[in-house]
């Protein structure tokens, strides 16, 4: 029952370091960089990517990180402008509805398995405190908790739901869809976030009081809720990031 490691999330000072993981290609580690780089907010707004200054700044040569923002281009983070730079693209909305439409049947479904083996006896309704202690830790202090961190700890919440379906390739392609990524990305800049936590204390009570009662119904109801509110809020947030000057 355990999770790759979440995406990590750092302090933007340890950002632009090129660290490889073992088996990554340099031009692998040159987009997972450039992509931390990108959602996090490292750039400016307006900042435009070229391959030459990247490569001088990271050291390396031009054609691994050409072939790296070919990759990020391809996947719709970044745009080609004029004289071969790039600017940073705000998700779509139908980027945005693909991924939540996603995410809802994949939380859907990893929670009507863990009540199946809560029933069975293979899952132990101890294994349920984690979520507990990642609200609490949530809940601590609302006025000063910082964006990363809610970020990072909502994802584990909701990774350690799937997680508790015990099912491997669940459990991938939901760490695969990069859920938080994303929600970083459309709420850059934005404080809109903090005024939502109560609401998501809420709901994130309701589906982990599903859980423990075995409730099918309940569960759904509940995530549902939680996932169409969380939408609805990130259109929200895409709507007035479209309206801000680039
Ligand atoms: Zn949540």
């Amino acid at each position: 029952m355990h999770f790759a490691a979440p995406i990590q999330v750092r302090d933007l000072s340890d950002m632009g370091q090129l660290v490889g993981k073992p088996g990554e290609t340099l031009t692998e580690t040159l987009r997972r960089t450039l992509l931390e780089m990108i959602v996090f907010g490292y750039f400016d707004r307006g900042f435009r990517l070229y391959p030459d200054k990247l490569a001088e700044q990271f050291g390396v040569s031009q054609t691994p990180v050409r072939e790296a923002l070919m990759r990020l281009a391809s996947e719709g983070y970044i745009e080609a402008v004029q004289r071969r730079g790039y600017h940073i693209r705000t998700p779509s909305a139908k980027q945005v509805l693909d991924l939540w439409q996603v995410r809802l049947g994949l939380e859907l479904a990893a929670g009507e398995i863990a009540i199946e083996r809560l029933e069975a006896g293979t899952l132990l309704s101890g294994q349920l405190d984690q979520l507990d202690h990642i609200r609490a830790q949530l809940e601590a202090d609302p006025d000063h908790i910082e964006h990363r961190r809610k970020l990072g700890l909502n994802t584990e919440f909701h990774q350690h739901i799937v997680a508790l379906s015990g099912n491997d390739m669940l459990i991938s392609i939901y760490s695969g869809i990069q859920m938080q990524l994303l929600g970083e990305w459309i709420q850059r800049g934005l404080q809109s976030w903090r005024k939502r936590l109560d609401n998501e204390a809420e709901e994130h009570a309701a589906i982990v009081a599903a859980l423990r009662a075995r409730d099918r119904d309940a569960y759904s109801a509940a995530i549902r809720i939680h996932i169409g509110r969380s939408l609805k809020d990130a259109l929200g947030d895409l709507n007035s990031q479209e309206q801000r000057p680039d």
